[in-house]
């Protein structure tokens, strides 16, 4: 797949605590990172760099699909507990802690991981369904049916996360994976992007532009729309 990403820090933010990392041609990653002074950075880092040092040290298995999943889903595990360790010895980083989204394209399979409220999104026949769960309050409170989706599109809480890595010893990884076809974009993002505009909004930008100009597209809308946050987005572009 053909991949274009960015990373903005926005209009009203100092400091760009996002992490994105594309290892062509299989793994794409995007985290948040949260915490006080430098630590938001620090642990958005920590996470990519360790997901990609764990997936570079593993054979990818050949075929399918529950070991793949593993693998991923390990990767976060692991990324969640060198995060934690380093929060706990270092006072300055106490409590720091990021989302992850994790893809790994191999032939047709598509493996991702998650942890946070990034998401991925894949977009197929002009259709944009989101793969990745919300681990936000938001989120919960919306799969339960307490909450529409236009009304956790604007709740006073939806920065509250419910899972990130880092932040407990244990983490419950979320992974999955599915068969792309030909034509398949995939959209892994932070709520930078996602707070700003809706998926329907989503849709049309990737409905009308591709490549480059989809993602910059989709970037400064999310600026002109406030640009209250760090946004970060890797589109992914189907070459079957
Ligand atoms: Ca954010």
């Amino acid at each position: 797949m053909l991949a274009h990403a960015a990373s903005d820090i926005g209009k009203i933010r100092t400091t760009n605590e996002d992490s994105f990392l594309c290892v062509p041609p299989h793994l794409y990653i995007v985290a948040d990172g949260m915490g006080g002074h430098a630590a938001g950075e620090i642990a958005s880092q920590l996470g990519v760099n360790t997901v990609a040092g764990y997936v570079a040290e593993q054979p990818f298995p050949d075929h399918p699909t529950q070991q793949g999943e593993i693998l991923l889903r390990q990767a976060v595990e692991q990324a969640n507990a060198v995060i934690f360790s380093r929060a706990r010895t270092n006072p300055e980083y106490a409590g720091m802690g990021s989302t992850l989204t994790v893809v790994y394209v191999t032939g047709e399979d598509v493996f991702w991981s998650h942890l946070g409220d990034s998401r991925l999104y894949l977009f197929r026949g002009q259709q944009l369904a989101q793969i990745t769960n919300d681990h936000s309050l938001v989120g919960e409170l919306l799969r339960s049916g307490a909450l529409t989706r236009a009304e956790a599109q604007v709740h006073p809480q939806r920065n509250i996360l419910t899972r990130a890595a880092g932040v407990s010893e244990q983490a419950e990884v979320d992974s999955g994976h599915f068969s792309r076809k030909p034509g398949d974009r995939l959209l892994l993002c932070t709520d930078g992007l996602t707070g700003l505009l809706t998926d329907d909004e989503i849709t049309a930008i990737l409905s009308v532009c591709t490549g480059q100009q989809a993602l910059h597209t989709l970037i400064t809308e999310a600026l002109n729309a406030g640009g209250i946050d760090n946004i970060t987005a890797i589109l992914l572009e189907n070459s079957l």
